[in-house]
């Protein structure tokens, strides 16, 4: 399983398609990381696909440039608190799916910006689910939901049955989200599901993630820098998989004849130490050298230890992921290495 970044002339089969029959989807969050994989995803089944972007500067999306996708995706400046700017775009667009994955995505940031994480989490969900609830053609709703919102955790590995305790504001936005949208299904029928996503990675993955921070220092110190990178509780444990990979259980959810929801994980924990440990070692520097410690870093609740077992995604949907956790590390050092200062330093 490779998923090496390759520049796809995707504007080819734009020109070869039709466009009015064309199935259409509409993605909001696309300029992240999971945004810019599953417009790839959806390009290459032949979807129309539009994205919305929160403001001008947004709408250069330089992970869509970086898969070489930005020229066959219409992007909408979208104010996604306004229900009636909503309401507009989907009576022009006519979406058959909506994939929402716009949110304040950082649980750290979530602890310094509560009040505005868990606003526009929560509200641009319920925007989102009114304007299909109200108008009348349906689209199928994708909900980008979060293993964080099972936080304190009472049975490991986690299934979708497993009670959610959030832990942070980040967690208590995408429970709040996610209830919602069950809400959604049950009291209008509409079509939606939640794919409860355990952390995946990639070169794309936003620069304010712990991930990204080791996978880059690691680069940029075989490069000869001489900084240090400072790091808070590094005994966490998590289950990290590879976001090409996550992306496809998406569409795959809001293919089936009826709306459920998914945990997508590969069912192994690992520590950040040995994330840490692998990903300087495949970049050939000794992380003891350069890594400190310091417990300001530490956030005021944590997850321990929580990994996810995705037997129902395999069974019911066919979702499978194969990648061992040391494969994951090396191919994201290796993209680092090749495209990394592409991704960090590419004007927005
Ligand atoms: P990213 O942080 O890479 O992308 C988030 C997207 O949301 C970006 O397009 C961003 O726009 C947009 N966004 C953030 N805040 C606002 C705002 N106030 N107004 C409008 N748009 C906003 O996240 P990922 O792609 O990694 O994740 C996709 C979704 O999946 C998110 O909802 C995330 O919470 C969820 N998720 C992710 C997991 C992971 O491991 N990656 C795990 C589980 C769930 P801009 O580019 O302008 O900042």
């Amino acid at each position: 399983m490779t998923h090496q970044i390759k520049k796809e002339s995707t504007s080819e089969v734009c020109e070869k398609e039709d466009w009015k029959t064309m199935k259409k989807a509409l993605i909001t969050g696309i300029t992240g990381q999971d945004g810019a994989y599953l417009s790839r995803v959806l390009l290459e089944k032949g979807y129309k696909v539009y994205g919305t972007a929160r403001d001008s500067i947004a709408l250069r999306s330089k992970n869509l440039k970086l898969l070489g996708i930005e020229g066959s995706i219409e992007l909408i400046p979208t104010d996604l608190l306004d229900l009636s700017n909503l309401i507009r775009l989907l009576e022009r667009i006519k979406p058959d799916e909506i994939y929402n994955l716009a949110s304040q995505s950082s649980v750290g940031l979530s602890f310094e910006q509560p009040i505005g994480t868990v606003e526009f989490n929560i509200m641009s969900t319920m925007n989102l689910l009114e304007a299909i609830r109200i108008l009348p053609f349906k689209a199928k709703f994708y909900q980008a939901s979060s293993s964080e919102m099972y936080g304190k955790v009472n049975e490991l590995p986690v299934t979708e049955k497993t009670a959610l305790h959030p832990v942070s504001p980040y967690a208590v936005s995408k429970a709040a989200s996610h209830w919602m949208t069950v809400n959604y299904r049950e009291a209008y029928g509409v079509f939606c599901c939640c794919g409860i996503l355990f952390n995946h990675e990639s070169v794309l993955r936003g620069e304010h993630f712990v991930t990204k921070k080791i996978i880059s220092a690691a680069v940029r110190i075989r490069k000869g820098s001489k900084e240090k990178l400072k790091l808070g509780n590094i005994e966490i444990k998590r289950d990290w998989g590879l976001a090409p990979e996550y992306v496809k259980a998406m569409w795959l959810m809001l293919q089936q004849d009826s709306p459920d929801d998914y945990v997508i994980a590969t069912g192994e924990p690992h520590s950040l130490r040995e994330f840490i440990e692998l990903a300087f070692s495949y970049a050939g520097v000794e992380w003891e050298k350069h890594v400190t410690i310091d417990e300001n870093l530490y956030r005021p609740s944590e997850i321990d230890i929580i990994y996810g077992n995705p037997a129902k995604a395999k069974a019911k949907i066919g979702w499978e992921y194969n990648l061992p956790f040391e494969n994951l590390i090396k191919q994201l050092v290796e993209e680092e290495l090749k495209h990394g200062s592409e991704v960090n330093l590419a004007e927005r």
